[in-house]
């Protein structure tokens, strides 16, 4: 019998779990089932699903090399999947299908039906660990919850990966070519999504397994160890820039763990600075990765702290597109958000700034931030962009106090001492000194056109503060 790797979020070859399980049982057919109407649903960026297609394409290459057939099927909205699976089974005289685990609440309630009603045929579904390190729901406290904290969770983490180190997935061998069907063309449906990115922006992100590793190589061989001092400086190219691939599955997170480790002795806790706190990083990619996995609450988008639900939100649409279109007044704030709208990505302590401003600053609810975020990013990852938010917001687990507001201000100069970071996203603020870039003059801001703050500041503090106090 032949069987299918379905490919969703793990579009490689290498530490592929689903794929060498079903290599295992019997020729492989690959499937990936693309659904444009469910993406929009769920906010994904026209940028990523560009990203996600040409990624597919070259996995259909690097397959066919091996042998196996890559199928298309263009299903709008996942409640039609487990009734097209069953279709596609049948049409090929499959038995089994397997695919790696994800964490979301619709992506789970859509493999529960799919794995239903190809049971009731006579077909198995078989799921696998191929996104995290650990299978969530593995790492629990004394009293068998999840962890809410992350560094016990770290730390119980590094446990259990002390014990049992992750273990690559060999990659799958070629098979023979007899019997199976050809590899399908685009469909119309997808190739209209396809390159709908600047050819400059496509060229930035290749969507390859090889420009994957050879950034991977190149981080480690080159930043990671200076990972600690740099991290946070947006004008320097400090971070592994890898949160695309991680989150279309193009690198695994395991193959990341292992290069870190191999760099520093196998240590996770100790040795090269830079290199522990990286593999930290990782970490929390993990945590948040688990509690979505254990509150399921989370991707329907509830706040990790129930009580928060009572915060009063402004209703300011004028103050929400300003902040959105780079236009607060505060240049960090505003450099950042283009950096976004122009590459798709945004460095972390931006993400960090901006969401805090959001939230606190303007006081507006943390869900238009998230959504925003996930329709411009190009490595928008629903746990990483939810745990991100609701940490800004201070309504999730282990996520800032809501009295420790950032002032955009202090973190500007700060993390942009000499202000190259804004020169080069305001270049109307090019000429200004390193001192006053960060909060231009009345008169420095109408002679290069930009526009005063949108709110103060000190007060605008204080109205978050009060808005959080009190909450039970
Ligand atoms: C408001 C907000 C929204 C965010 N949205 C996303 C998102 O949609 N997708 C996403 O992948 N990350 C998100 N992050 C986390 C983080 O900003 C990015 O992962 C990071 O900037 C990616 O750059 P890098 O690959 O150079 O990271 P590096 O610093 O090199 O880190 C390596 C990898 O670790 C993971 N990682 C690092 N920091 C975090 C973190 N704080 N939380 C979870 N995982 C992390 C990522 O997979 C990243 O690629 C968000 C953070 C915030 C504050």
């Amino acid at each position: 019998m032949t069987t299918v790797c379905w490919f969703r979020t793990d579009l490689r070859l290498q530490d592929q779990p689903a794929l060498a399980a079903a290599a295992a049982h019997g020729p492989v057919i690959a499937l990936f089932i693309a659904s444009p109407e469910q993406w929009r649903l769920h906010h994904d960026a026209a940028i990523k699903i560009d990203f996600w297609l040409r990624a597919v394409k070259s996995l259909r290459t690097e397959l066919e090399a091996l042998n196996i057939p890559l199928k298309l099927l263009v299903i709008n909205r996942w409640d039609d999947v487990p009734q097209a699976l069953l279709a596609f089974c049948q049409k090929f005289q499959i038995d089994q299908v397997h695919c790696n685990r994800e964490q979301g609440v619709y992506e789970r309630r859509r493999d529960r039906a799919a794995f239903r009603l190809l049971s009731d045929h006579g077909i198995a579904l078989k799921g696998h660990q191929g996104g995290t390190l650990l299978m969530p729901g593995s790492v629990k406290t004394g009293a068998d919850a999840y962890y809410r904290v992350f560094t016990p969770f770290s730390k119980a983490c590094k446990e259990k990966l002390r014990t049992a180190p992750y273990q690559l997935t060999p990659a799958a061998k070629k098979q023979l070519a007899k019997g199976l069907p050809p590899s399908d063309e685009f469909p119309a449906e997808l190739n209209s999504l396809l390159g709908v990115t600047p050819e400059g922006l496509q060229q930035a992100w290749p969507a390859t397994t090889e420009a994957a590793h050879a950034r991977l190589d190149d981080f480690a061989q080159q930043r990671m160890a200076q990972y600690q001092p740099d991290r946070d400086f947006p004008a320097i190219p400090g971070t592994s820039v890898l949160s695309a691939y991680l989150a279309a599955g193009l690198l695994s997170v395991g193959q990341c763990l292992h290069v870190a480790l191999h760099m520093n002795q196998g240590e996770s806790d100790s040795g090269k600075r830079g290199i522990v706190v990286w593999i930290n990083e990782l970490l929390w990619r993990e945590f948040y990765q688990h509690l979505m996995h254990g509150y399921p609450a989370l991707s329907m988008h509830q706040p990790m702290r129930p009580e928060t639900n009572a915060v009063v939100w402004r209703d300011a649409p004028d103050d929400f597109k300003a902040w959105s279109e780079g236009r607060t007044g505060v240049p960090i704030i505003d450099a950042a958000m283009r950096q976004l709208l122009a590459t798709g990505w945004m460095h972390n302590r931006l993400r960090m700034i901006v969401a805090m401003y959001l939230t606190k600053n303007l006081l507006l609810d943390w869900r238009l931030g998230e959504a925003f975020f996930m329709q411009h990013l190009i490595d928008g990852e629903l746990a990483a962009n939810n745990g991100g938010w609701q940490w800004s917001a201070s309504t999730g687990a282990d996520s800032a106090p809501y009295f420790r507001v950032f002032n955009p201000l202090s973190q500007s100069e700060k993390f942009d001492p000499q202000g190259l970071f804004i020169k080069h996203w305001l270049p109307e603020l090019a000429s200004l000194s390193a001192k006053e870039i960060h909060d231009p003059s009345p008169l420095a801001r109408r002679a290069a056109q930009y526009p005063n703050q949108l709110v103060d500041l000190k007060t605008s503090r204080v109205r978050a503060i009060e808005a959080f106090k009190g909450l039970r």
